[in-house]
């Protein structure tokens, strides 16, 4: 039996890269899309917000005007939306892409009733272009849809790395890893494992998260299961 019944999946942009570090691997997205697809048979309400960094990052250009810069970064996140559509409906999955900048004739608009709708009717629900705005994230999407369609948990899956640590696994081998952390740990910390401002979104809205890795195959299927994998973030 799954442990939630409504959800909010964080891809980062990097996880629609695979194993290169830019643009979208299909074979990677088929991947995660499997997984999707299993949890909505389980009956779990599916949201995902999707990550852009694949293709932009707004901060990562010094010379752009930063605005600028993130509309881009925005506009990225509705190219990954659409992939992660087209691998889920290819396996039969009924979705929604909705952004938060209007482009009708490619999506619906972020309509929040309407979000909630297609997931009561078992419908994956895209989010993009993060919440609309620059200066934000799309780690703050993930808490701010999370808040208004009232799921009970944010599953955020990272790419080479399994959970949360006090340093970079990858770099440092006696990186401690956290089983369970509290909010305000991760912000006295400095873990950068979402920014602050989606931190203090999810604290002060009482959204739990789970942090997890993606690179395994099932990792998404058994969290959802309430297997103990990750940092559970409460
Ligand atoms: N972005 C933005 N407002 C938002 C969400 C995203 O301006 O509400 C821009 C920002 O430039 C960001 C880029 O879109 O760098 C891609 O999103 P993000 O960096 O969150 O993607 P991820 O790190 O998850 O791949």
């Amino acid at each position: 039996m799954p442990n939630f019944k409504r959800i909010v999946l964080k891809l980062s942009g990097e996880a629609m890269a695979g194993d290169k570090s830019q643009g979208i691997d299909m074979e990677a997205i088929r991947t995660i899309a499997k997984q999707v697809k299993h949890i909505n048979e389980l009956g779990v309400e599916t949201s995902v917000v999707v990550g852009g960094g694949n293709f932009w990052r707004g901060r990562d250009s010094s010379n752009m005007d930063r605005a600028t810069s993130d509309y881009m970064g925005m506009l990225g996140t509705v190219m990954n939306a659409l992939a992660i559509q087209d691998a889920l409906e290819q396996m039969g999955v009924d979705t929604r892409v909705q952004t938060a900048i209007e482009m009708r004739e490619v999506a619906e608009p972020y309509i929040r009733r309407r979000a909630i709708r297609h997931l009561e009717k078992n419908r994956v629900v895209i989010f993009s272009a993060g919440i609309g705005n620059p200066y934000f994230s799309t780690d703050t999407t993930a808490a701010l849809r999370a808040a208004e369609i009232s799921a009970d948990v944010i599953l955020v899956a990272k790419k080479g790395v399994d959970a949360i640590y006090d340093s970079d696994p990858n770099i440092n081998k006696d990186a401690k890893k956290f089983d369970k952390l509290s909010y305000l740990e991760i912000i006295n910390k400095n873990l950068k494992i979402m920014d602050t401002t989606a931190i203090s979104l999810c604290m002060e809205n009482q959204i739990p998260l789970r942090v997890f890795g993606i690179d395994d195959a099932s990792s998404m299927i058994d969290v959802v299961l309430g297997k103990d994998i990750g940092t559970k973030v409460e």
